[in-house]
């Protein structure tokens, strides 16, 4: 029997996190640990943490997702299992909230990776639910956002709410997933590295489990999630992740991620300034807005 262990994570950056956020991270890990703790699997418990926080509208996920440049939400998501290696992905999904059930449902299909054109389709048979119209508050903030145009927009990336969650289950299974708006302002059509299995996310029980945030157009020329586990093959989770951020800040990258190696240690680790993450586990939940900088 392993201990079963979660960990979630709100996002990376320079600026400090509303206390909402952290707030909604101690509920989502005390109701999905829940799950755990009766014997659920490391699968259910990622989904489960990555809906709460995509339905919560807290974070730049779900219903609280970014608009692209032409007011539109197309969300990313992307959800891995440790051991058969299935995993599901959906990309620039418009028009409903959820895109990590739809990636937990494409897992068990027979492609793994879908584009708006048919995870639309998918979502709409399978009843997820609808995201409501952008509200007045994020048209408004886009707008001043292409009002300042270039450079400016810059100042609109110091945070990055994307959210994550990767567990180890009693049975030893591990899962990661992630859950995405995007960045703030970026061109229609944009992807980063949430939906990018081996970028995003990845889980493999013979190493451990990772979900990244952050600029994904770093990430992702990293394979991050991938490169950390690999180097959680004979390494803990904290020391696998500092191997990889040394490297990855060394290039400049701004990014965070959650580690779990197969023995339940755990990791949060991130070059940015904040991360708002916990983890839960039988000895409690823990949440902060700060866990191991790298810099
Ligand atoms: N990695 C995400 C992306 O680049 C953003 C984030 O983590 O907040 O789309």
């Amino acid at each position: 029997m392993n201990r079963p262990v979660l960990l979630c994570h709100g996002g990376a950056g320079s600026k400090k996190p509303l206390k909402a956020a952290l707030s909604g991270l101690e509920k989502t890990l005390a109701k999905s640990f829940k799950l755990l703790d009766d014997g659920g699997s490391a699968l259910d418990a990622v989904t489960s943490a990555i809906v709460h926080m995509e339905n919560s509208g807290l974070y730049n996920a779900g219903k609280g997702a970014n608009l692209q440049l032409d007011g539109i939400r197309r969300l990313d998501a992307s959800i891995m299992e440790g051991n058969s290696l299935q995993a599901g992905a959906v990309i620039g999904l418009e028009g409903f909230a959820n895109p990590i059930l739809l990636s937990r449902l494409v897992m068990d299909m027979a492609h793994k990776v879908f584009t708006n054109l048919g995870a639309a389709k998918i979502a709409e048979a399978e009843k997820i639910a609808r995201l409501g119209p952008p509200n007045e508050r994020s048209l408004k903030r886009l707008d001043r956002a292409m009002a300042k145009g270039g450079p400016a927009l810059e100042l609109y990336r110091k945070y990055f709410s994307t959210v994550g969650a990767i567990a180890l289950d009693s049975s030893g299974c591990l899962a990661a997933g992630s859950s995405t708006g995007g960045v703030f302002a970026m061109l229609p059509g944009r992807v980063g590295d949430t939906p990018l299995i081996g970028s995003g996310v990845y889980a493999d029980n013979s190493l451990g489990a990772v979900a990244c945030t952050g600029r994904g157009e770093d990430i992702l020329r990293l394979c991050l999630a991938k490169e950390v586990c690999m180097n959680m093959k004979n390494r803990s989770a904290e020391d696998a992740s500092y191997l990889s951020f040394k490297r990855a800040l060394s290039l400049g990258f701004q990014a965070g991620i959650l580690a779990l190696d197969r023995k339940g240690r755990w990791s949060i680790t991130h070059t940015t300034a904040h991360m708002p993450a916990g983890a839960a586990s039988k000895e409690g939940v823990i949440v902060r807005d700060r866990f191991r900088r790298v810099e």
